[in-house]
């Protein structure tokens, strides 16, 4: 079967010209996106969407792919689901004119057809052609004065909370939860009620609808909730019993090996034997680095917006263009995750674009990536705050003077000492003992004399306090604000919730959500230079 292009109509007709007057104040991308669909969307950009299809055309859907991918940006615009979307392509005007289908009465697609395109998008890795795409179209406007936008990229990275879409549970109701979907699996591979399978493998307490209210305790009590977690971990082995005497088979292969899996996920991250003794469980003490905080999305981890603040979830992270404001790349870390972990994935779709990376602003998260050192390099720059030494009310590292060329560091009195990367240097013990300074200096032992950390990255850091100390370094520092700005806008649309569970999906929509921002900002661009070149004629 061939894959239909797409193939919208050129021309504007009276009633779409009526419905481009009404937007010109509110929701103005779809009058955009009406105007240049045919370029956005060109033959080229088609034959690659269809190219997502087998050669055959088998599996192919008999809606045109780029009017999908369409639709899939003005399902992000207007923040709809799946099933929203498919009514607006019937009672929605502004839809109908993007899509070309003003006066159909039938919806443009099923809503498995859309669900089924995005997956493939995913499969494929053409969303992240699509949020290029973008970056390609705006080439070929005149949004931008291309001549004055300097060949290799000035990138600036950020990265903001994004909280995940699965229900986050404590210990008792996550193993509940886990455990109650082993049973429902197993009754469906058994043809059994789901009650008769929680009786026979010895697990009642599913039998509730809550497995606190099964348990019945007071909460507060700690011995009862010991006791509540010892009784929960005997069920759940009585469970795993029964399982490898029932399904050994099935529990070797999917669906009901994904569900143990999880099952034994929890309990080892959760719970451990309880150091008193007579082969008791109790809840794990502190907090595993990975630990599972929902069922429902596997890769949702606990996060930290500041000292204080938690979230679960992700991180969302974009490598923004500064001479043009559109944006090239973007991530999604789990929230345990540090930042350095994305600037590598956001460089390889930049390095997909085959742009070079002249200019690298961040902030001090990113700066133990390895993303830094290839683009200094690549003959790069890296511009971040210098990090700030902190030493109690001693002197810190900033009161002394490093030589970079000469290798040396002078401390304040005037003592000098040689200095190797990546190496502690100790002035000498006898020389501080006799220093006026030393109590202002160091609490080290008598016998030994101040020392100082040099990093491997010390060039790197000289540099950065040589820039934060002058206005037009600290000027310079500021030019990564637009991508504050940048993250914030696409948050409000991306929303503060995950629209999808896991990684992978979230990304997705992390770059749709980019590629109408890019759209939103070349229009406004061209927008711009038609006002001023009307001024200029006027
Ligand atoms: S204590 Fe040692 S390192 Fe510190 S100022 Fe005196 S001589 Fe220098």
């Amino acid at each position: 079967m061939a894959i239909e292009r797409w193939r919208p109509r050129q021309g504007f007709t009276k009633q779409e010209e009526m419905l481009l007057r009404r937007l010109l104040r509110t929701r103005k991308l779809f009058a955009f996106l009406r105007d240049q669909r045919h370029e956005l969307f060109d033959d080229g950009f088609q034959a690659e969407l269809e190219s997502m299809y087998r050669g055959t055309g088998a599996g192919a859907s008999p809606v045109p792919p780029a009017l999908l991918a369409m639709s899939t940006l003005l399902q992000c615009y207007h923040g709809v689901s799946d099933a929203e979307a498919v009514e607006l392509t019937v009672v929605d005007l502004r839809w109908q004119m993007v899509l070309d289908r003003i006066g159909s009465a039938d919806a443009a697609f099923a809503q498995d057809t859309l669900r089924e395109f995005r997956e493939r998008l995913i499969r494929t890795g053409m969303d992240r052609r699509l949020l290029e795409r973008t970056v390609e179209f705006a080439r070929r406007t005149k949004a931008f004065d291309w001549k004055k936008v300097p060949k290799d990229l000035r990138v600036a990275i950020d990265s903001s909370p994004l909280e995940g879409a699965g229900r986050v549970e404590d210990t008792v109701n996550l193993l509940a939860h886990a455990a109650r979907k082993v049973v429902m699996c197993a009754a469906d591979l058994l043809n059994w009620p789901i009650e008769k399978v929680a009786t026979a493998a010895g697990i009642p307490l599913l039998l509730q609808s809550s497995v606190k209210k099964a348990l019945d305790l007071e909460w507060s009590d700690p011995d009862a909730k010991a006791q509540a977690v010892d009784t929960l971990a005997r069920q759940l082995d009585s469970l795993e019993a029964w399982l490898r005497e029932k399904l050994s088979e099935e529990m070797k292969k999917p669906p009901l090996k994904e569900h143990v899996d999880t099952l034994a996920q929890i309990r080892t991250q959760d719970l451990e034997p309880d150091p008193s003794g007579g082969g008791k469980t109790r809840i794990h003490q502190g907090v595993a680095a990975e630990r599972r905080v929902s069922i429902e999305d596997a890769d949702m981890r606990h996060g930290r917006k500041s000292k204080t603040k938690l979230f679960n979830g992700y991180k969302r992270h974009i490598a923004l263009d500064l001479d043009t404001d559109l944006i090239v790349a973007g991530a999604i870390t789990p929230a345990n995750r540090p930042e350095e972990e994305a600037a590598p994935l956001l460089k390889a779709d930049i390095d997909e674009m085959q742009r070079r990376i002249g200019e690298l602003h961040i902030d001090r998260g990113y700066i133990a990536s390895t993303v830094v050192d290839a683009v200094i390099a690549d003959g790069g720059e890296v511009i971040c705050k210098p990090w700030v030494p902190r030493n109690g009310k001693l002197f810190t590292k900033a009161d002394f003077k490093i030589n970079m060329r000469d290798m040396t560091i002078t401390c304040p009195a005037g003592e000098v000492e040689r200095i190797d990367l990546g190496a502690d240097v100790e002035f000498d013990a006898r020389t501080c003992a006799r220093c006026a300074l030393r109590p202002q200096c160091t609490t080290a032992a008598p016998d030994a004399g101040r020392s100082v950390t040099i990093a491997d990255n010390e060039r790197l850091q000289h540099r950065l306090r040589k820039l934060i100390a002058t206005p037009r370094g600290r000027r310079r520092l500021r030019e990564r604000v637009p991508v504050e700005h940048s993250l914030a806008h696409v948050g409000r649309r991306q929303s503060r919730r995950a629209r999808y569970r896991g990684t992978r999906k979230n990304l997705f929509d992390l770059r749709r959500t980019a590629a109408v921002q890019n759209l939103e900002t070349i229009d406004r661009r061209l927008a711009g230079a038609t006002n001023k070149n009307l001024r200029r004629a006027a």
